[in-house]
């Protein structure tokens, strides 16, 4: 069986039921993913929809062509958490929102996620705001007040709160909602807002302002994928409101279309256990893990070990079991050439919903029975390496044990010369060489850290 007759299921939120895939187009399958809002480096949470989206393109397309596929993905270049950057930092919002778009590509770069056919940001597609949230006043699903825009969430009831599987009145008890003397219904969302001189605004029939969020996706996607489209993605912390209030602005704008026919939406990330949070401290970007020495591939293996739609749970310990595992395949991959084919069980388990545990098994077993060439390819495939092995991989694995006797007869010497300022070097260059040291009365255990580079134990 080729890729070309693969059946993929995938879970849809809005009938919550893995159904089998069927695009619209087979010849033009379309994915929109919601993308960053670029004031700040991408944390580890973030980049998690990034690498299970990729997995899905991936997928796709092997299954109907890479150019048979089209994926956008934007990035929010105007929002209030940009404009408080640009006025505590002082530097213009296009400096800081270019900044942070290069860092989001090269961080998800490093961690093996292909760029979407199209990035599109908010600012170039104002124009098109302005006419869709225009067209949802002239349908009487919108209605202007005080500068703003609101989406009349009375006009579409019986559809609003679908996806999420919520009524309108159950979210107004429950929901804490901005209450604002302008909005006919305290549900009712910003399509648009009032910009002061000092704020990024633009001319509109409404006056000089900016466009609410939401609306942004609703925009880009009619206008790069059209009024109905295949996959709509991200992470389930924005299915309510952001994804409810995507479907009822394209849904209300374009009735002749159906928005996104199926859903899907990762769990979130914690990390050793909890939720990943500034206060508990374990708040960390992509770029703080490349730092202090994950490799990208690490990284992403991590996370492919992990079911979408399940949390995800960081911890050193799974990071260090996945550079052994990765400098074994690695060493294996390095053996074959550029010929193989993925193997058949890979694109089967992610077929299944995006099994990616079920893939990552397969590659174990694909290296147990030493075939490096489906090893190769398949690695490939899922983004853990390209057409050469990376540089860190292929650092040799060194013998620690003369290093630790060396540390542990010095150390000896020091204890009856009562001079320890040799065996402190020792100790403080294994350090530096990315080695964790545990010393104990019989002995020196020299222990690799993620960022071990044995180089500099060379050079001792
Ligand atoms: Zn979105």
């Amino acid at each position: 069986m080729g890729a070309k007759d693969t059946v993929i299921k995938l879970h849809n939120t809005k009938t919550r039921k893995k159904e089998v895939f069927e695009p619209i187009d087979a010849s033009n399958v379309r994915m929109y993913v919601c993308g960053p809002t670029v004031y700040d480096r991408a944390h580890l949470g973030n980049a998690r929809p990034v690498v299970v989206f990729d997995v899905l393109y991936r997928l796709l397309r092997e299954v109907y062509g890479a150019d048979q596929v089209t994926y956008a993905r934007n990035f929010t270049d105007v929002d209030d958490k940009i404009n408080a950057r640009a006025a505590e930092s002082g530097r213009p919002i296009g400096d800081i929102t270019a900044e942070t778009t290069q860092w989001f590509l090269d961080d998800m770069g490093e961690l093996g996620a292909l760029q979407p056919n199209h990035m599109p940001r908010a600012t170039e597609y104002i124009p098109q705001m302005v006419a869709m949230i225009g067209g949802l006043i002239a349908k009487g699903h919108a209605y202007a007040a005080e500068g703003h825009v609101l989406f009349a969430v009375d006009s579409w009831k019986a559809q609003y709160g679908k996806l999420s599987g919520r009524s309108v009145d159950d979210m107004i008890a429950g929901a804490r909602v901005e209450v604002a003397p302008y909005k006919k219904n305290p549900m009712d969302f910003v399509l648009w807002k009032p910009s002061t001189n000092e704020q990024p605004g633009w001319d509109s029939p409404w006056g000089r302002g900016r466009p609410g969020w939401h609306i942004e996706c609703s925009a880009m996607s009619y206008e790069l994928l059209g009024e109905t489209f295949d996959i709509h993605g991200g992470g389930n912390d924005l299915m309510f409101p952001h994804h409810e209030n995507e479907i009822a602005q394209s849904c209300c704008a374009h009735p002749e279309g159906e928005f996104a026919q199926y859903w899907l939406h990762n769990e979130m990330l914690q990390v050793e256990g909890k939720k990943m949070s500034k206060s508990l401290g374990n708040f960390f970007t992509v770029r703080d893990l490349l730092d202090q020495g994950y490799p990208g591939e690490v990284i992403r293996l991590v996370f492919l070990q992990t079911h979408y739609r399940k949390p995800m749970d960081w911890t050193a310990g799974k990071a260090e079991q996945a550079e052994r595992t990765l400098r074994k395949w690695y060493s294996q991959a390095e053996q074959a050439l550029d010929n193989g084919e993925v193997h058949p069980g890979i694109i089967g388990a992610l077929a299944d919903d995006l099994n990616t545990a079920g893939a990552i098994a397969e590659l174990h077993q694909l290296s147990l029975a030493d075939d490096v060439v489906a090893l190769r390819a398949s690695m490939q495939f899922l983004g853990m390496m390209g057409k050469e092995i990376p540089a860190w991989a292929g650092k040799p694995d060194i013998d620690l044990s003369s290093f630790e006797e060396k540390l542990f007869e010095t150390r000896q010497k020091a204890m009856e010369s009562k001079d320890f300022s040799e065996a402190d070097r020792l100790k403080a260059a294994y350090v530096e060489a990315g080695l964790e040291v545990r010393m104990s009365k019989t002995g020196v255990e020299l222990v690799p850290g993620a960022g071990f580079d044995p180089a500099k134990l060379e050079a001792l």
